[in-house]
C-alpha cells in the first residue's frame, strides 16, 4: 500500500479538522465504490484515483458503456452539434486507475457496506458515492408514464436515443404544425434547460417550417433567465413561441399520447410533437439506499456532500438536496471535487480544505447569441449558500453574446476532459 510519507505528514497537519476515522492504515487499501458515471460520478472517481496516488481502491459502476451529455444536447437539437460530439467513453477513466464496471447497481446494504449489481456481483466499500442523476415521478403529468409513452411523447431529459427521437419528431412536423412542451415543476435538472430547448427548436423550425408554432405549458410562475429568453424569442422567433403559465392553465395539463392531444384547463388541443418533461426525484438507487427523504431528494452536509443519513455515503449532483446550487453538470463536477477531498481525508488522512463550489449555466438562444447565469457558493450550517452571483443582461451587444457562446464551447471541452479524461 502506498500510504506514503507525504500522506502521513498531511494527516498530522489535518489533525482535528478531518481525521475522524482513518480506516485502514497498514491494511488492505480502503475501497470507494461510486455509482453513476456521469458528471458527478466520473469526476469523483477520477479525482480519487489521481489524487490518492494509488492509496485507494476506486470502482465506478455505470449502467451504460457510453455517456451522452445532457449538457449541449439542446445544441444538437438546434443543429449546432453532432450527436457523437456529446458521447464519452470510460477508457481514460479506467486508464487513470479506476476499475470501471458496466452494470446496474440494484441494491445497497448500508449496514454491511455492500453494493449488489444486476449481474450478481457484490462490492464491499468503506465509502460509497451515489451520483445517479434523476428519475421521473410517474403520474406528475396525467396521462403520461415514462415506461409507456416516452416513445410517443419523448422527455429527452436523459440524453441518448430520446434526444435523437425528439429531433426527428420536430423535423417530421407538418408545415405550420404545433410543438408543445410540458415544462417540469421545481426542483428539476438544469433550470434553463427547457427554455434553451425551446430556443433551439424554434431555430430549427424557423429554417424548415417557419409557420410552425411552439407552446410551453408551465406549472411555474417564473423560470430561469426568463427576461433573457423572452427578449431573445421576440428578437429571433417573433410570434412563434407562446408561454402559458399556471394562471392560464399551464399547471393543469393532461396529455393523451394515443391521439396526440393535450388537455389544457379542460380544453382539448391537437399537437404534432409533444415533449413531456415530468416532475423529478433522485435516481432510483438513492431511494433504494434509503438516503432520500420525503421530498424525494437526498439531504447532504453542505461542507462535504456527505449524506445526512449515513457518514459512509456521499451523494452528488442532481440527486442531492444541498441548498442553492442548481441541478447542473457544472455543479455536480464542483461538488465531486469537495467529496473527493473529504473522502481522501477520511480514508488516508490527507489534508482537507474548506469547501467552495462554483457554477455557470450557459444557454444558446440563436446563432452566436449566448447568455449565462452563475454563482459561487460556500457551506453554511444549513445549506450550500450562494455568495456571489451574476447573470447576462438584456440588451447586450452582439459581440458580447458571441463571446459568451464561445466561452460555453471552451467550458464544454474543458469540463468533459475533467470528467472523462
Ligand atoms: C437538456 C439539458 C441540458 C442541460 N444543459 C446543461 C448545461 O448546459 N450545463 C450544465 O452544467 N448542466 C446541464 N444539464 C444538467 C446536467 O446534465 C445534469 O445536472 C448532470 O448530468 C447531473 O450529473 P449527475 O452526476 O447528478 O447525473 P448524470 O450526469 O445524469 O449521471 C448519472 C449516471 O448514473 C448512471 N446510473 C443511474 N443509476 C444507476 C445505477 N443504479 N447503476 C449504475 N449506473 C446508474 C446513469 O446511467 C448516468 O450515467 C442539462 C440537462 C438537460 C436535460
Amino acid at each position: 500500500m502506498q500510504l506514503n510519507r507525504r500522506l502521513f505528514i498531511g494527516s498530522t497537519f489535518a489533525a482535528g479538522a478531518m481525521l475522524s476515522a482513518p480506516v485502514v492504515f497498514g491494511q488492505a487499501k480502503p475501497r470507494v465504490v461510486v455509482i453513476g458515471g456521469g458528471a458527478g460520478g466520473a469526476t469523483v472517481a477520477r479525482y480519487l484515483a489521481k489524487d490518492s496516488d494509488g492509496a485507494l481502491d476506486v470502482t465506478l459502476v455505470e449502467a451504460n458503456p457510453i455517456y451522452t451529455t445532457c449538457f449541449f444536447s439542446n445544441l444538437y437539437l438546434g443543429g449546432f452539434r453532432e450527436f457523437e460530439s456529446l458521447q464519452h467513453g470510460y477508457d481514460k477513466v479506467a486508464a487513470g486507475g479506476v476499475t470501471v464496471i458496466n452494470d446496474r447497481a440494484t441494491g445497497v446494504d448500508r449496514a454491511a457496506r455492500t453494493v449488489t449489481l444486476a449481474g450478481g456481483q457484490v462490492l464491499a466499500y468503506d465509502r460509497l458515492v451515489l451520483s445517479p442523476g434523476i428519475d421521473f415521478r410517474d403520474g406528475s403529468v396525467p396521462g403520461w408514464s415514462a415506461d409507456m409513452h416516452a416513445e410517443i411523447m419523448p422527455h429527452a431529459y436523459k440524453a441518448g436515443p430520446q434526444t435523437q427521437l425528439l429531433k426527428s419528431m420536430v423535423e417530421a412536423m407538418p408545415e405550420g404544425g404545433t410543438f408543445a412542451m410540458i415544462a417540469p415543476p421545481n426542483p428539476y435538472r438544469c433550470p434553463p434547460g427547457p427554455y434553451e430547448r425551446i430556443s433551439m427548436v424554434a431555430h430549427l423550425l424557423k429554417q424548415k417550417n417557419p409557420t410552425a408554432k411552439i407552446l410551453i405549458l408551465d406549472p411555474k410562475e417564473k423560470y430561469s433567465k426568463q427576461a433573457l429568453f423572452e427578449e431573445g424569442w421576440g428578437r429571433h422567433y417573433d410570434g412563434m413561441v407562446e408561454w402559458i403559465g399556471p394562471e392560464f392553465g399551464g399547471g393543469a395539463v393532461e396529455v393523451r399520447p394515443e391521439t396526440m392531444e393535450i388537455v389544457v384547463d379542460g380544453e382539448v388541443q391537437k399537437v404534432d410533437c409533444c415533449n413531456v418533461i415530468p416532475g423529478q426525484m433522485a435516481g432510483a438507487i438513492a431511494q433504494t439506499a434509503g438516503v432520500t427523504d420525503e421530498s424525494g431528494w437526498a439531504p447532504v452536509h453542505p461542507d462535504s456532500m456527505k449524506s445526512k443519513a449515513d457518514d459512509n455515503v456521499f451523494v452528488l449532483g442532481d440527486s442531492s438536496a444541498q441548498g442553492d446550487m442548481p441541478k447542473s453538470g457544472f455543479a455536480a463536477n464542483s461538488q465531486a471535487k469537495v467529496a473527493a477531498m473529504t473522502i481522501r481525508a477520511d480514508l488516508t488522512g490527507s489534508k482537507a480544505f474548506p469547501a467552495k463550489y462554483t457554477n455557470t449555466c450557459w444557454s444558446l438562444i440563436a446563432p452566436d447569441d449566448g447568455v449565462k447565469v452563475g454563482a459561487s457558493y460556500e457551506p453554511t450550517p444549513e445549506k450550500i449558500a450562494s455568495v456571489d452571483s451574476f447573470i447576462s443582461a438584456t440588451g447586450e451587444d452582439a459581440a458580447l453574446r458571441k463571446a459568451t457562446y464561445e466561452e460555453s464551447l471552451g467550458w464544454y471541452a474543458g469540463i468533459t476532459a475533467d470528467m472523462f479524461g
